[in-house]
Order: structure tokens, then sequence, then C-alpha cells
């Protein structure tokens, strides 16, 4: 069995503050080590399931937060920044499914740890074909693509509420609940990573893998981005088919292609 994991740091049990995710601030090693404990956790669950073949993407920023050091040896992982035909790097229809683990909701939801959508600063709304969408759908399709179905999707409760919109039936695990954009009641991790919490969630992910269908959209396809300024969008160029400038802030892109269409992201 081939499962792909991709893992963001916002919904990483311990995780609350913007100071945890980036570097050269002062908790990120502390963000990091959370992270990759949560990750061999994964890891030795997704074994003990019957995974043969694992990859883990490092999805949060420069995707190079995993200590290395630490890594479980029966994964193989993807670090580095990857543009969007890549993002999952090693991923293709032979694998039976994906995990989105520390995941966070989209942009402009409510009481939810570090809500955004692609980039914290730069970027408000994202939709696509009239939609609002977040990273657990955009991901969600970029492993449609393949085929692939998402099996589990781990954050907070209110990434959780999202992923069960956009993956009906999804498996979740919920690792606090965000009273914030900075504030949280947190399951502790040495909880998260007993056997009846996060790797119960797995097995049950696993076991129940055939009932899940990959997610998909037809075509043609609209992605409009609204930027957080309009110094970002005068950066982009329009040509006015496929990059539309609809008003200061707010840009359509249009292809009948998605991956063509999410490079313009
Ligand atoms: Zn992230």
């Amino acid at each position: 069995m081939k499962i792909y994991v991709s893992v963001d740091m916002e919904g990483i049990s311990g995780i609350v503050l913007p100071e945890q995710l980036r570097r050269a601030e002062p908790f990120y090693e502390e963000g990091r080590r959370l992270l990759s404990q949560e990750v061999k956790t994964v890891v030795e669950s997704l074994v003990q399931a019957g995974a043969d073949e694992i990859i883990v993407k490092d999805a949060h920023g420069t995707g190079f937060n995993l200590l290395t050091e630490t890594l479980h040896p029966k994964a193989r992982y993807l670090l580095g920044a990857t543009p969007i035909d890549r993002r999952f790097a090693g991923l293709d229809a032979t694998f039976d499914g994906a995990l989105l683990i520390g995941y966070h909701a989209m942009w402009g939801t409510s009481f939810a740890v570090r809500d955004h959508t692609m980039t914290a600063t730069s970027w408000q709304t994202v939709s696509l074909n009239g939609s609002a969408v977040g990273e657990i759908a955009l991901d969600s399709l970029l492993f449609g693509l393949y085929g692939v179905p998402v099996l589990l999707v781990s954050g907070d409760d209110k990434a959780c509420v999202e992923a069960q919109q956009v993956l009906p039936g999804v498996a979740v695990y919920e690792t606090k609940v965000g009273f914030g954009r900075h504030a949280a009641v947190i399951k502790p991790p040495l909880f998260v990573h007993s056997e009846s919490e996060l790797p119960r969630a797995i097995f049950d992910a696993i076991a129940t893998r055939r009932e899940r269908e990959p997610l998909t959209l037809k075509g043609p396809y609209e992605l409009e981005i609204r930027y957080a300024s309009t110094d970002v969008a005068d950066a982009r160029y329009y040509d006015g088919i496929h990059a539309i400038r609809r008003d200061g802030q707010s840009v359509v892109y249009k292809e009948n292609d998605l991956l063509s269409l999410l490079s313009h992201m």
C-alpha cells in the first residue's frame, strides 16, 4: 500500500503562534520539533496499518521545516520549494490515498488558528469556479488529478469542518479548538500521539480507504484571487484572456486545464 502525506505546520498540535512558524523566530525550533514528532507518529501509524511506501511532503513555507535527523526511516521525504506541477513530486496513480496533516482553515475563517490561503500576508480570498477554496480543497484537487483520494485531514476544529465540507465523509482528527487567529485550546502533543488518538484515526482512515473518492472538478476553470494590496496585483502580468485584472486587488485567471490554472498561483 502506497500513501502520500502532505504536512503543513499551522494545524500541528501545540502550534498556535506565528513565532513557531517562521525561520529565525524565537519559537521556530520548538515548532519544528512539534512538527517532526507528529510526522513520526503519522509514519509509524501508517507502517503499522500496512503501508509499505510512504512519501511525506513538507508543505509549509520553504518546505524545509522537518528535523531530518529525527525522520522515520520507513518513509521518504520531499523537502524544499516545488512548483505546482511538482508540489507532490513522486505522486502517481499507483498511490492508494493521501493524508493532509497539520492543515488550517481558509482565509477569513472565524476563530481558526492562522487562517489563510497559500500566503498569510499577500493574499485574501481565493475562489475556484465561483466557490471560495482553501488549501484543503486545492491540495485535494491536485491529488485528484492522479485519481488519489484524501483519506484523512488533521488540524484545528475549523480545518476539520472545512475538510468535511470539501470531502464529505472524510476522516478528520482535531488537534485543537481555535478561539482566535492566535489562540486555541490544544490537545497536548503527548495526548495526540497516544494510541487511541491520531494513530487510531489513521488506522480507521486506512481501513475505510476504499470508500473514499478522489476530488475532481470539471473545467473550464476560473480562479479569482483577491490580493491583500494593490501592489501584489500590480506586480502581475495580464493578457486579458487568461489573466484579467478585475479591480485594484482582484484578478481572475481562466484556463481549460487545472494545472495550468493553478500555475498562476
Ligand atoms: Zn503552512
